[in-house]
């Protein structure tokens, strides 16, 4: 029988403020599942420590509330373990490009086969609105005491220069337009990674839905406003590698475009490239059944309940033969 939209929400109670951009996101998250027709138990969401955090107890899935900046080590474990699993990371900002930054980093050079979507708002919104690693020099929102002292990390460049193979960024109030990214970075064979910008209208009073709605962003021809978001699908921008020629071409383009911001930002998808081995792939080339019998499927305990798992095969496995 089809899954409907329904079969992925639940009835816990969501304390996320009036106005959230998560609300959006998570939206998303559901119509996209919904519409892959995702079993329930086929699929995982992990989140890290956050408001975003919460996310995984309001889908209808498996569940994950892991650590703070610890989402993909948990999120990669699980995928490596059982690769038939959907497996869906999410955090914050904060969460996974400050004290996360490493594991983020290090997950790129692997190319494990899953989706990280980070609920970008620019801010702390937990803890009260402290300036988060995507707020911008020099801005104060009305929980910083003097304006921003640090520079904001690019998500987009540093997803790119880490290896991800997809990079996209969304909008949460563009919901149709983030469940189709939501969808092709799940079916993306490889780790991607979706930034979403999500206003947060406690703390972050400079990036709001009015501002990102163009509120104060007037064309002098026509008096209206203009959105600052626009989509690359729409500018004719593609950024799917096609063929392994001209790569440093398409990926100085992903940089060019990652650097818009103010009044024209770019939403869609910046970045894609299937040419490179995932990390099951890698694994699959040195132990041939990894796939039909992954960590996941084999026993670890006789009927005695007794463990019978070995470490010297996997030793074995890993064994240099220098003859
Ligand atoms: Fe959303 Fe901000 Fe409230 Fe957190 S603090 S739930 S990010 S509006
Ligand atoms: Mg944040």
């Amino acid at each position: 029988m089809a899954l409907k939209l329904t079969d992925y929400k639940t009835q816990v109670h969501n304390d996320w403020c009036a106005g959230c951009g998560d609300f959006g996101i998570l939206n998303a998250i559901q119509m996209a599942l919904a519409e892959m027709q995702i079993p329930t138990h086929a699929a995982t969401i992990f989140s890290g420590i956050g408001c975003s955090g919460k996310t995984p107890h309001f889908i209808n899935t498996y569940g994950i509330h892991t650590l703070h900046g610890r989402v993909l080590p948990f999120a990669q474990g699980a995928k490596l373990s059982n690769p038939n699993l959907q497996v869906i990371a999410v955090g914050g900002d904060g969460d996974g490009l400050g004290i996360g930054a490493g594991h983020f980093v290090s997950a790129g050079r692997r190319n494990v086969d899953l989706l990280y979507i980070i609920f970008d708002n620019g801010v702390y919104g937990l803890t009260k609105g402290q300036a988060a690693p995507t707020l911008k020099l020099g801005l104060k929102t009305k929980s910083l005491p003097q304006p921003n002292v640090n520079n904001s990390v690019n998500p987009i460049s540093l997803a790119l220069v880490a290896g991800f193979t997809f990079i996209a960024r969304g909008y949460s109030y563009e919901v149709k337009h983030l469940k189709e990214l939501i969808k092709k970075g799940v079916q993306h064979k490889g780790l991607a990674f979706l930034d979403v910008l999500q206003p947060c209208p406690t703390y972050n009073d400079i990036n709001t839905k009015e501002w990102f709605q163009g509120m104060d962003n007037i064309d002098p021809k026509t008096g209206r406003q203009v959105p600052r978001t626009y989509k690359l699908e729409d500018s004719g921008y593609d950024g799917i590698v096609r063929s392994e020629d001209n790569l440093d071409n398409k990926m100085a383009k992903v940089i060019e475009k990652a650097n818009e911001w103010g009044n024209e930002i770019p939403i869609g998808i910046f970045y894609q490239n299937e040419f490179i081995p995932t990390y099951e792939d890698r694994i699959t080339s040195r132990i041939d059944n990894y796939m039909v019998n992954p960590p996941a499927r084999q026993d670890i305990s006789d009927n005695q309940r007794k463990p019978i798992s070995t470490i010297s095969r996997i030793l074995e496995d890993l064994r240099v033969d220098n003859t």
